[in-house]
């Protein structure tokens, strides 16, 4: 009996420290203010045949939007989903880092962009606390004006700035 007091008490006390962090960390001045969760990219080896998969999975497939950006040897299908979108990449340049990435890592989860108000901000701001960079300035996406952080420095994961147009 009283040893499970002292383990409540324990955890209690643990819970505190944890609410203590989170409000420290509300706290900060926000430079880099998130907005939401813009898209997610999946790169694939073949968009037309991950579309036809995807439609037949989800029966999503009908929204779907098609670019291929040549200056970044890469075809896109985009796929609105509620407020967010789904982004489909396929590499059409075997020397960029998309390509390395699927021959790599093979198909799968590629980025996660996140909506700001300010990319270049956001970029800046992101390098000063330490985080690596793939893009020190933005440049001109699909969407607007985007940039990369690398995912060395975000527990694994690429996260794109995204500032709409
Ligand atoms: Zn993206």
């Amino acid at each position: 009996m009283r040893k499970e007091t002292q383990r409540i008490n324990r955890g209690t006390k643990g819970l505190e420290e944890e609410l203590r962090l989170v409000h420290m960390l509300s706290k900060r001045r926000e430079r880099v203010r998130i907005k939401r969760v813009d898209h997610i990219g999946i790169v694939v080896k073949n968009i037309y045949e991950a579309l036809s998969l995807y439609d037949k999975l989800f029966e999503f497939v009908r929204l779907v939007r098609i670019d291929i950006l040549h200056e970044q040897g890469v075809k896109v299908a985009i796929i609105p989903i509620g407020e967010i979108e789904v982004e489909l990449l396929e590499p059409i340049d075997p020397e960029t880092g998309l390509a390395k990435f699927l021959e790599k890592r093979g198909e799968g989860l590629h980025h996660i962009a996140f909506e700001v108000d300010d990319a270049n901000e956001g970029l800046k701001s992101l390098g000063e606390k330490g985080a690596k960079l793939i893009d020190r300035e933005s440049w001109q996406g699909l969407r607007g004006r985007t940039g990369f952080i690398h995912p060395a420095s975000t527990k694994g994961v690429l996260i794109e700035l995204i500032q709409r147009a």
